[in-house]
Order: structure tokens, then C-alpha cells, then sequence
């Protein structure tokens, strides 16, 4: 009886098209297996560490969010990942648990019930959290083991689902692909199509790849995350419009689908596009705001044009575009030019900002629409460039009355001056960045941070974006959160000797690893990159960040909330008691955080952690300095890697060139001529490189960074100079004996290889 109602939900899981569609149908049956009131189900926010749980109510979905953190019982789940039973949820039970842990009575208000008791479960796929579980009120007393076990079963099944969908998809319809109904080829021929006739490429794979809209609408869906609504011959009244204008809707392609109680349904093509979303927000008067995903032939049909719904026929070519401009206007494919050129692309720049010429400057908040056309075009652009030389940042920089603004871009770490703006067109430009990541518009006074989120050739670029009002009007920084990936262990240019060290050391079941350094010289890189090579489903790997900036499926990655009181030191205690194997602290900024970094190494854990320092072996007595016990540390230390980032010369461009007599004597001697033979270098036909500067590098004959790296291995000689506290020169001296080589030294074996200059090895070896 009981195993075949769980054979029932297995079935419903598996094969619902959504994980919300299985969910839907089996609550009656849940409720009923455990006998309980309420059944909910808190989800993973795939961008942060947070839980959201969302109720349909009347007219919308209202929605809980809480934080990985004792504040609530589901995040408490997360945070522990374990189960949680609570008979009578009183303070002295609480406390029991954990002495921080405190009861969300938000929930009680979301469910409209007052909540007795609560099984919290958290839900896996392999090792990754996906959710937190919960029944709420056992009607007949308490929770027993039975029902942990049960739960336990149907969680199982829900991790499953739940994971399939937390992988989002990188473009709308690419869950088509995923599930079947096309192969990527056929969906890379739909959508040229689409461009060709410039039609809708819903309309292409209804007509020519005979899809269901509800197939089509199932993957909108899974993108979006927004409920899917098609059209059934049911066409929407002049009162249904609230005297919106029907050719203006049909322009904009969005149409309301209810209106009451201070709420608004509204059915669009884009729930991602930002622009469509603010004006839908300017022209509905509604409190709150609820959108639905339509196909957008669907749409035209919905306000009386169903001429682009797909007959039996397949249909010549209609009249809308899928371009940027009116289709996706968050898709900036559609405006790249063929190819690499920079300099092409910056005299588009030029253009785009000279455009804005023509337009006079608006005393009022409200923009012209060409102007902002115009705008649009230029932040587009900017992007683009940005993305395509790789800047890590972008600047849009006002200045005084009468001067034009500045644009300009964090290239390689050095931030380089891109072109200059007309002071018409600098209003216009912050405006729609402010749009694009949902500030507050109209407010000028006070710095804002948001976020702003683009699709690039199928790629999403995300950027973090902060205003600031300065004397002569708003400036504008965009990060590039893009970059956020894990780079191979291979590509971080170790030599031979440092990769295979660090091998050995993180595969080791305990103890303590510093990779250390000055800002922006990579660390973060360089230990997720290490993490990323011992992140396997036997470890549990947590991660305490401030941010999180890169993001790796497997890890528990905790951010500071200094705000709320979670630091790194209140994280970092939390961890111990939540079986890690590996935890990564990202700065050991405090002696608090150290110890217990320390101490986590001395009991069986191996911490990755990062310090701002020089030198590996100035970071020994930084510690020690801090007060951090050198008995302790002596034994727990397995080894610290300091690094820079250097620049690298343009491979397409650089010139070799024989090295004169006096670069080798230099060289050399730079190295210490006792170990330079160890890296097999002959005198005749020794060659170094010189930057040229080509269109590819704007010209510098520098492109991209490398790292220089210099590792410390604790030997036993090592530990003893550290336990008696020897000055950071003697430790540097032996380590050097030992095998270690310094960043210069590293750096001038990089010189020989070709990837760097001496003079950019200087730069950042002499800046120290
Ligand atoms: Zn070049």
C-alpha cells in the first residue's frame, strides 16, 4: 500500500515536464501518506545561498526567502544539511538544536496556519543541495522515525527533478534539445531560419519542426522560471485592456492578462527584458506585478492578430523581426559585427556616442525616445566591447559643464581610457544602465548597487553594477561577474616542480594551505581552481566567501553578511559542526578566523585560505605576528603559495630576438647562477621576446596575465624555523636551499618561455 503510493510519486516525478507540475499533483498524496497539514518545499537560489519558497495566494504567488543561517529552521537545514524534527518548536527545544537557532513565524503567515510542529529535510542531488523539505503539523502528535524515513525516500526523488532544472539552460529553447524533440543541429537550423525570413522562431518550430506549443512553452518555461500561458482561440476584450492601447501592446508585445486587487497579470514574450518590465510597470497601475511567458505569435493572437499563427502550410516570410531591437533586446548577438577588430569596433563606439549629438540635453527626468535609442545602441556596444577585449570593468565617467564624459575599461588590471562621450548622451547612458539592473531611476543622490544581466552569443554576461554621485553628476562601474568560472588547474602556468607539490598537498586529509598575494593577483582563482580538482562527490567541501565570486557545483559556498552579523569567524565555527572534509576560508582577515582555521587543520580537516602578503615566508611571521600559536601552526601548515599576476605579451604580435651577452649575464645573475642550469636554457640560441603590438592587443603588445609563483613546502626544517620563530629571511633563505624559487626567479624562468617581459616582471615584482 505505502510502497506503491511511493511508486506512484516516483512515477509523477519522473515523468511531470516540470518539477512544479509533479509537485502540484502529488500534494493530496503526501499530505495524506504523512498525515500532516502542510507540505512545503523550499528551493536553492541557484545565484546565491538562499532559499525561496513560493505559495499561490488568491490572485499571486507570494514568496519567503531565507538565508543559509540559524534565523530559520529551513535554513538551518541547508546550513547542516540534516534532518531536523521538531515536536513543539518552544524556545527550550530550539536552543537544544542549536543555541542560535531561531523559528521564521513568516512561514506560519505565508501557510495561514499556525505551525506546531516540523520535519525539515534537506534535498540532494549527489552531493549538491537543491532544496529544503518540510511537513508541517503532524495531525495525529508527533513525527516518528517512519516518517524521517519515508521522508527521506521522497526527497530522494525530488533531488532528481529539482536538479535537472537548477542546471538552467543557456538559451530559451535549448530544454527542447535537452529533452528530444530536436537536436542541437535542427534547433541551430530553426533559429537561422527564424533570422532569414525574420519570423518568430516559435512560429519556425511550430511550422516546419511540427512542435506543440506546449513542448515550446514547457522549455520557455524551464528558461524564464515563469509559468508558460498559450493561446487557445481565446482572444482578450477592449475591457480586458483597461484602455491600454491595443497597437501599442501589439508593438510591445506584452498584454495584461488580470487586473484586481492591486495586482497585475501580465503575459509577455521576455520576462528577462528589464526595459519591457519597467515601462509594463509605468503604464499598469497595479501594487504588485506577476509575469507569464507567451510564445509571441500567441501574444499578437491574444490581441486579435493571429495572421503569425502557423497554418498547415509552411509560411513565406512575415513581417517581425527577431532582431535586437524589437525581438530580444536583452540579446546582444544579433548587433556583434563579424569580427575581432577593435579598432572597428571602437570607431562604432565613436559613432554611436557622436549620434547622441544631435540630441539636446534633457532638463526633464524623462528622456526622448531617440535619445534613447541611442542610448540603448551605445550601452550595447559598450558591453560588447567590453566582453570582446576582456575588461574586467567598465567606467562611464561624467565630467564638468561644458566637457565631455569619459568611458573607460579595467584591461589586464590597468584601467585604460576607451573614448570620450558628449555630455548630451552621458544622462541618457547612466538612465538606461540603471534600467538594465533595476535601480532606482529617478534616484540621483545616493549610490546604488545592482546587477545587470545580458545574453551574448547564447552566453550570459552578468554584471555587477554600482552608481555613485559625484560632484558633476552619476558615475557608473560595471564588474564583469562573467569571468566567474573555474580556471584548469593546467592553465595557471605552475612549473613543473610547484604543480606537483601542490598535487601532493591537496590530496592530503588534513592540514592547512595559504595561497597569498597583493589585491587583484589571482588568489581566488588560483584555490577554486584547486578546489575544482578535489571537489568529487566523497568530500564535502564548504566555502566561506566575501563574495562569492566564483561559483562550483559540488561546493557549499557560504557568503559573509557582515550586516547580520554571519563573519567569517561565526561561519567558520558553524562549519565545524557540519561535517566538512575540505573548508575553503577566503581571507584569514582576523586572528579569530586564523585559529580556528588552524585548529579546523589540527583536526582533521584540510583549509584552503588566502592572506594579503608579499612573500611566502613573510606570511609565516604575519601569522605568528597576529598571535597565532607557532607550535600550532608549525604543525599544521602544509605549504603557501605567493603570486602575481603578470602581463603576457601578445602571442600574436611578439618578436623573438637573440639574447645579447649583457641580458644573459643578467638574467642569470638574477636567477642566482648556482641554480639557473636546473632549467636547461644553452647560451647559443637563447631566446627572449619583445611586445610589437598588433590590432589584436589595441596595440600594446600585451594581452591577457599570467601568474608568477613562488611555494613554500613545510619540511621538517622548515617547521622547526617556524616554531622558533625565525626572522621571514632565514625562513626564505632555507626554503630557497630547499627548492623553492622566488616570484622573481619564477618570473625570469617565464621570461625565457616567452610568456612575459622583464619590464612588466619589474612592474610587479619592484612595486612590492
Ligand atoms: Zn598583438
Amino acid at each position: 500500500m505505502l510502497k506503491t503510493k511511493l511508486l506512484d510519486i516516483k512515477n509523477i516525478f519522473q515523468h511531470s515536464r516540470s518539477f512544479q507540475a509533479a509537485w502540484e499533483e502529488c500534494q493530496s498524496t503526501l499530505k495524506a501518506l504523512f498525515d500532516v497539514d502542510q507540505l512545503v518545499l523550499f528551493k536553492r537560489d541557484p545565484k546565491q545561498t538562499e532559499l525561496f519558497f513560493q505559495i499561490e495566494r488568491n490572485a499571486g504567488v507570494e514568496e519567503m526567502r531565507v538565508p543559509f543561517s540559524f534565523s530559520s529552521v529551513a535554513g538551518f537545514t541547508a546550513l547542516s544539511q540534516a534532518p531536523l524534527m521538531l515536536q513543539n518548536l518552544d524556545p527550550r527545544e530550539l536552543a537544544a538544536v542549536h543555541p542560535d537557532l531561531r523559528f521564521d513565524r513568516g512561514l506560519d503567515k505565508l501557510l495561514g496556519l499556525e505551525i506546531i510542529n516540523i520535519l525539515s529535510m534537506p534535498v540532494h542531488h549527489e552531493n549538491a543541495l537543491m532544496g529544503v523539505f518540510q511537513l508541517i503539523n503532524k495531525k495525529s502528535g508527533k513525527f516518528t522515525r517512519q516518517d524521517e524515513a519515508y521522508c527521506r525516500l521522497i526527497v530522494g526523488i525530488m533531488g532528481q527533478k529539482l536538479f535537472e532544472e537548477f542546471d538552467l539552460p543557456q538559451g530559451p529553447f535549448d530544454h527542447l534539445v535537452s529533452k528530444g524533440f530536436l537536436t542541437q543541429e535542427q534547433l541551430d537550423d530553426a533559429l537561422s531560419r527564424a533570422a532569414q525570413r525574420g519570423v518568430f522562431v516559435s512560429r519556425v518550430l511550430r511550422a516546419d519542426f511540427n512542435l506543440d506549443p506546449d513542448a515550446i512553452g514547457a522549455s520557455l518555461e524551464r528558461f524564464y522560471q515563469t509559468p508558460f500561458v498559450r493561446y487557445e482561440n481565446n482572444p482578450v476584450s477592449d475591457q480586458m485592456l483597461k484602455g491600454i492601447n491595443r497597437q501599442y501592446l501589439i508593438r510591445n508585445m506584452w498584454l495584461p492578462l488580470h487586473t484586481g486587487a492591486g495586482k497585475a497579470v501580465v503575459l509577455v514574450q521576455d520576462p528577462h527584458d528589464a526595459d519591457t518590465v519597467n515601462e509594463i510597470r509605468r503604464v499598469v497601475n497595479a501594487k504588485s506585478y506577476e509575469f507569464r511567458v507567451g510564445l509571441p505569435e500567441d501574444i499578437l493572437a491574444f490581441l486579435g492578430d493571429s495572421s503569425q499563427l502557423p497554418k498547415s502550410v509552411s509560411p513565406g516570410g512575415g513581417g517581425w523581426s527577431t532582431g535586437a531591437e524589437e525581438g530580444e533586446p536583452e540579446d546582444l548577438t544579433e548587433e556583434l559585427d563579424d569580427g575581432d577588430d577593435l579598432s572597428a569596433s571602437l570607431a562604432e563606439l565613436a559613432t554611436a556616442a557622436e549620434e547622441g549629438l544631435e540630441f539636446t540635453q534633457d532638463e526633464e527626468e524623462d528622456i526622448s525616445l531617440e535619445s534613447r535609442q541611442v542610448a540603448v545602441r551605445f550601452v550595447n556596444k559598450v558591453i560588447m566591447h567590453a566582453h570582446r577585449v576582456g575588461a574586467s570593468d567598465i567606467h562611464i565617467e561624467p565630467n564638468r559643464v561644458g566637457k565631455p564624459g569619459l568611458v573607460r575599461m579595467r584591461i589586464d588590471g590597468t584601467c585604460e581610457r576607451v573614448l570620450s562621450i558628449p555630455e548630451s548622451v552621458i544622462k541618457p547612458v547612466t538612465s538606461r544602465i540603471k534600467i538594465m539592473s533595476r535601480l532606482d531611476i529617478s534616484e540621483k543622490r545616493l549610490p546604488q548597487d545592482g546587477k545587470l544581466r545580458v545574453r551574448f552569443k547564447g552566453r550570459e554576461i552578468e554584471m555587477r553594477v554600482a552608481t555613485l554621485p559625484t560632484v558633476y553628476g552619476e558615475s557608473v562601474v560595471m564588474r564583469m561577474l562573467s569571468a566567474g568560472k573555474v580556471m584548469p588547474f593546467s592553465r595557471l602556468n605552475l612549473s613543473a616542480r610547484n604543480a606537483e607539490q601542490i598535487e601532493r598537498i591537496m590530496v592530503k586529509p588534513h592540514g592547512i594551505f595559504l595561497v597569498v598575494g597583493t589585491t587583484g593577483s589571482g588568489k581566488t582563482t588560483t584555490l577554486h581552481s584547486i578546489l575544482s580538482r578535489i571537489n568529487t562527490p566523497d568530500k564535502k567541501i564548504w566555502t566561506v566567501e566575501d563574495p562569492v565570486e566564483i561559483t562550483q557545483q559540488g561546493l557549499q559556498q557560504v557568503q559573509v553578511e557582515n550586516a547580520i552579523g554571519l563573519d567569517f569567524a561565526r561561519i567558520m565555527r558553524s562549519f565545524l559542526r557540519a561535517d566538512p572534509d575540505v573548508i575553503l576560508v577566503g581571507e584569514m582577515r582576523d586572528l579569530e578566523t586564523a585559529q580556528i582555521g588552524v585548529e579546523a587543520s589540527l583536526t582533521g580537516h584540510l583549509v584552503f585560505t588566502t592572506l594579503h602578503t608579499n612573500s611566502a615566508a613573510e606570511t609565516v611571521t604575519r601569522l605568528l605576528d597576529m598571535g597565532i600559536e607557532s607550535l600550532n601552526f608549525a604543525e599544521a601548515l602544509q605549504g603557501i603559495l605567493a603570486q602575481r599576476l603578470v602581463k603576457t605579451l601578445c602571442v600574436s604580435c611578439r618578436a623573438a630576438h637573440e639574447v645579447t651577452d649583457e641580458e644573459w649575464d643578467y638574467l642569470v645573475s638574477q636567477y642566482g647562477s648556482e641554480y639557473f642550469p636546473e632549467l636547461g636554457i644553452e647560451r647559443s640560441g637563447a631566446r627572449t621576446f619583445k611586445p610589437v603590438g598588433c590590432r589584436r592587443c589595441s596595440h600594446t603588445g600585451y594581452r591577457g596575465r599570467t601568474g608568477i609563483h613562488e611555494l613554500l613546502v613545510t619540511t621538517p626544517e622548515i617547521r622547526k624555523a617556524i616554531m622558533r620563530k625565525q626572522p621571514a629571511e632565514d625562513i626564505e633563505r632555507l626554503a630557497v636551499e630547499q627548492g623553492m624559487r622566488t616570484l622573481y626567479q619564477d618570473g625570469i624562468a617565464k621570461i625565457f618561455q616567452g610568456d612575459i617581459d622583464t619590464w612588466q616582471l619589474q612592474k610587479v615584482t619592484v612595486s612590492d
